[in-house]
């Protein structure tokens, strides 16, 4: 099955698996990698719109619009999917979980929750960073937060 078969399956969020694995199998599958990459919507050459928007975001110069522009489309497209968390938005796109966090201003405490229970538990801060999807500086930053386990500054 292509695209070409039944063009409603690649652009059914419910059904995006599916269409990737449709691609996976499509003799066209490389040259249509390369042309969709501005595609805001559908499964083109076996990439979802989440990720695309995620690779627009990553490649756009700080502080410019193209990147809010970027973030606001995998905000709105994990939303399409029922995605509203920063775990889930940061797990979907790739975006790390800080930078997510901070660009759909979260309230810090809540992560910071999450840190110090994990501290609670006995976790080092490298060994929670991987768990969450951030940066060690992030977790080392939240630490020294009354919030974050309450390592004083
Ligand atoms: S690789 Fe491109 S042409 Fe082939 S099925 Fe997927 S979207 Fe269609």
């Amino acid at each position: 099955m292509t695209c070409y078969t039944d063009p409603e399956l690649f652009f059914d969020p419910a059904r995006e698996g599916e269409a990737v694995e449709a691609c996976a199998g499509c003799p066209l599958a490389v040259s249509c990698v390369a042309r969709s990459e501005d595609e805001e919507y559908g499964v083109w050459g076996g990439s979802t719109p989440i990720e695309r928007a995620a690779r627009r975001f990553s490649r756009a110069t700080p502080n410019t619009s193209g990147r809010d522009q970027a973030f606001a489309l995998v905000v709105e497209l994990c939303a399409e999917r029922g995605i509203t968390t920063v775990a889930g938005v940061a797990a979907a796109s790739r975006i790390r979980w800080d930078v997510v966090a901070k660009r759909m201003n979260v309230d810090a405490t809540e992560l910071d929750r999450q840190i110090a229970a994990l501290r609670a538990e006995g976790m080092t801060l490298a060994a929670i960073a991987l768990r969450l999807g951030c940066t060690k500086d992030f977790v080392f930053r939240a630490v020294r937060r009354p919030s974050g386990g309450g390592v004083a500054a």
